[in-house]
């Protein structure tokens, strides 16, 4: 559908493991809302992008019927139904366009305990409960493994003891589920975040510039999580020494202290600054070493 909108609208999940680091990462990118009465609208109040709050299954069809522009969701949901459209011979209606760094999981499948696993041909004639049949068969046609699929939509990691199948294959991120259910992970068919999903093709009226800003602010956001601002003086001696001890930094900003041999350089470092990390710095011969937080940057 090829409906001219002024506004632009981003499908986020209602609550859930991915509705508040959503809402977060919007409001971090400058981004007010004031939400309807029945909570399924949020209407931008400084600029003109709302949001839809829906369950996250939803997010993937709501993008495919041009409802929304872009979506907040999982990796794995995003995947499945590429997965499905695929098996269809359908066109991608949908694309990743930023990993968004929350959200983490993976798909894995998981056997019982007892099992002895020698790999996936073991799983020739099995039954596999997964909420992700288009993921598996794909998978399982890649491997050229003849399986059944037996779709559950919920309690995946209970079928086996209820004799509905074999092996299962589930969101995973601690695994405590798995152990509770006497069930081990043995291999992994994707790993999964939270990601910014959009138009595989681009807007032409007034979203394209929504957009743009909004990735633009976005990308800034993103590239400050865990950042901070790393300022120390030292000789320009020990300037090569320190920068190895720094692998995540960004090229330094240097500064000549007038009148003196002393340096002063400024740099953006991606891991966090423990104590050690800086007592290292310090070892190697960096001084009036100072941790700050960076609060905004646009490129
Ligand atoms: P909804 O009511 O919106 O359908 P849901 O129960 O399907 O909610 P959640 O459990 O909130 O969804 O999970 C949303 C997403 O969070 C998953 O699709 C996945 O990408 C991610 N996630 C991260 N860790 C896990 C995990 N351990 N189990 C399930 N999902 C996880
Ligand atoms: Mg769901």
């Amino acid at each position: 559908p090829a409906a001219v909108r002024d506004r632009l609208r981003i499908a986020i999940q209602k609550s859930g493991r991915l509705g508040e680091p959503s809402r977060a990462l919007l409001a971090s990118c400058g981004l007010d809302f004031r939400e309807s009465r029945d909570r399924l609208f949020c209407y931008g109040e400084t600029l003109p992008i709302d949001l839809l709050l829906v369950r996250d299954d939803d997010i993937p069809g709501l993008l495919a019927d041009g409802v929304c522009d872009l979506g907040i969701v999982g990796r794995n949901v995003l995947a499945e139904q590429a997965a499905g459209r695929a098996a269809e011979a359908l066109p991608e209606v949908a694309r990743e366009l930023r990993t968004l760094g929350f959200g983490g999981c993976r798909l894995d499948i998981a056997v019982p305990d007892g099992w002895d696993w020698s790999g996936p041909a073991q799983l020739t004639g099995r039954r596999i409960a997964t909420s992700y049949p288009h993921l598996v068969r794909q998978w399982l046609e890649g491997q050229g493994i003849a399986a059944d699929v037996v779709l559950l939509s919920g309690s995946v990691e209970i079928a086996p003891r209820l004799g509905q199948a074999d092996v299962i294959c589930d969101l995973v991120s601690s695994g405590a589920t798995l152990a509770a259910n006497q069930l081990r992970p043995v291999l992994t068919l994707l790993q999964s975040e939270a990601v910014l999903a959009g138009p595989v093709r681009a807007f032409t009226d007034a979203r394209a510039e929504l957009m743009a800003l909004l990735l633009r602010r976005m990308d800034g956001v993103l590239r400050l999580r865990d950042s901070r601002l790393l300022m120390f003086q030292t000789t320009r001696e020990a300037v090569p020494a320190l920068m190895k001890l720094l692998p995540d930094a960004e090229p330094p900003t240097v500064m000549q202290l007038d009148g003196q041999d002393t340096l002063a350089l400024q740099t953006l470092c991606r891991g966090t600054m423990t104590w050690q990390r800086l007592e290292d710095l310090r070892q190697a011969g960096a001084r009036g070493l100072m941790v700050l937080p960076v609060e905004r940057t646009l490129a």
